[in-house]
């Protein structure tokens, strides 16, 4: 899988998927860029969420808010506070280390030492010991933790650490000297700051949901794993907002909802698994993991949450605006509404579409191709015209194909290789299907269409072309 990862990383760059970001400087650490057909596959998950979560829900819309809020949206929202994460520096590399980890990589290590007494310390004992740890002094020397956890030092004290302090993930920016911004950690703060807009300007009543995509900016201490921890990434988000005594219904609706709608992109059904939280966000009263099998393993690709009436109410406290609805028949009077959340990462989803679509394939002649089996709706192309050699008018004719059909399909047109090469290509990006101009075309108005991945060819009518197209990558 290692191996399998790194080559995927290099597939991505090769065919213009993801790039390091400000490479030619040396790259930014966390930070990627999506190159051509990346943007193609990244917009058509996007369409494909949109329109599942606005156009198939009659009583959710979705909104666009601006990435820079009012500094104290933050402060109510608790992010100032408690939006932070633990941190430790190598004071000769300069580097910084997530604690938690640095002691989980000592403890592996003794383990390997010992074989036959093994130390076994849950990630929340470690987590819990650094809070307990940290409140009683400001300062945390992680010997004194390793030897509060009971853990025999290997060659920790070798090391030359600064102490263990909180550091909050949030990036800032100066607006004014002494005024910070900050960029903000997640997309659903817009929309508990819009609540009162959205409610006044449609007519929605409870419940109802507000959807949106968006930018997101954490500094990340640990982020190695390619585009799925990145310190700017993308959001799909939808809070929908419910009576308080309907959380439990609400809450495993959109529980079943969200997996049943990552089931049908048809990845795995094995690739995936629910995990319900123990440790909680600050705003959060249940939730749970919808976890997908990485190449590093299961991990989070999306959260469900319920927030209660926590956002609304703490900025109902800090704007002293009234952010309420008004109830009839079950509640009484005006009330705070709670939400369930349900918050997917669009860079964790392109990378489980990208790896669960990557093949190597040994072909009957002994080759190997190399091929994106993405399911159609989302291909980058849709499909690819050739001509079959650049003589006697096939150009014109693949061409004249070509221009008709591009209104209406993200296609490709090529020509400069033997069709052998073109159909590695095509594969290499995921194109589900190619169409090829020979002479029989001039005879009898027909082409060869060749499918990605039966690699079968059939002889087809120029008029059915697009019909095909429309019936294998509609969605
Ligand atoms: P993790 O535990 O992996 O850090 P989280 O619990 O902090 O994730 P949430 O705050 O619930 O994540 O964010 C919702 C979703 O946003 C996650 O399920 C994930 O898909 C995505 N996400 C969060 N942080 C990042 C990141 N640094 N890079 C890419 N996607 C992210």
């Amino acid at each position: 899988n290692y191996h399998f990862f790194h080559f995927l990383i290099s597939h991505a760059k090769n065919y213009g998927f993801v790039f390091p970001s400000s490479e030619i400087y040396g790259g930014l650490h966390a930070i990627y860029d999506y190159g051509q057909y990346g943007i193609e596959l990244k917009n058509n998950i996007k369409e494909y969420w949109w329109k599942s979560m606005t156009q198939l829900h009659e009583n959710i819309v979705g909104i666009d808010t601006s990435i820079l809020m009012h500094s104290d949206i933050w402060k109510a929202s608790g992010h100032i506070e408690k939006f932070n994460d633990f941190l430790i520096d190598n004071k000769d590399s300069k580097k910084r280390y997530c604690p938690e980890i640095l002691i989980r990589e000592y403890v592996n290590l003794m383990n390997n030492k010992n074989k036959g007494h093994l130390i076994n310390i849950p990630k929340e004992k470690i987590l819990f010991r650094m809070y307990q740890s940290l409140k009683k002094k400001d300062l945390l020397d992680i010997r004194v933790l390793i030897d509060e956890l009971n853990i025999p030092d290997p060659i920790c004290g070798s090391h030359n650490w600064t102490n263990i302090r909180l550091f909050n993930m949030m990036f800032k920016i100066e607006e004014e000297k002494g005024n910070l911004l900050y960029l903000r950690p997640e997309t659903a703060q817009g929309i508990f700051s819009n609540f009162l807009n959205i409610k006044n300007s449609s007519r929605m009543k409870i419940p109802f949901g507000i959807a949106q995509i968006g930018k997101s900016f954490r500094n990340e201490i640990i982020a190695r794993k390619f585009i799925f921890r990145m310190r700017e990434f993308e959001q799909m988000e939808m809070q929908f907002f419910i009576l308080p005594e309907e959380e439990m219904k609400w809450y495993e609706y959109w529980k079943k909802n969200r997996l049943k709608w990552h089931l049908e992109l048809n990845l795995g059904n094995k690739k995936y698994q629910i995990r319900d939280h123990e440790q909680l966000a600050h705003y959060a009263s249940i939730g749970s993991d919808i976890e997908f099998n990485f190449p590093f393993g299961f991990k989070e690709i999306e959260g469900i949450h319920s927030r209660r009436d926590f956002d609304l109410k703490q900025h109902e406290k800090f704007s002293k605006k009234k952010l309420r609805v008004f109830g009839k028949k079950k509640m009484i009077g005006n009330y705070i509404p709670y939400v369930i959340e349900t918050s997917l990462g669009l860079d964790r989803l392109f990378l489980a579409i990208l790896y669960s679509s990557l093949k190597k394939e040994k072909l009957e002649n002994g080759n190997e191709r190399i091929v994106l089996k993405f399911p159609p709706y989302l291909s980058p192309i849709k499909a690819a015209v050739f001509p079959l050699v650049l003589k006697d008018g096939l150009p014109e004719i693949a061409k004249r194909i070509f221009n008709n059909l591009k209104i209406d399909y993200q296609l490709v047109y090529d020509q400069k290789k033997s069709i052998g090469k073109l159909y590695r290509r095509q594969d290499a990006i995921g194109t589900p299907l190619c169409f090829t101009i020979d002479y029989d075309t001039i005879k009898t108005n027909t082409v060869t269409m060749r499918d990605r991945d039966s690699m079968k060819q059939k002889r087809i009518h120029i008029k059915d072309i697009s019909k095909i197209i429309e019936y294998k990558t509609g969605i």
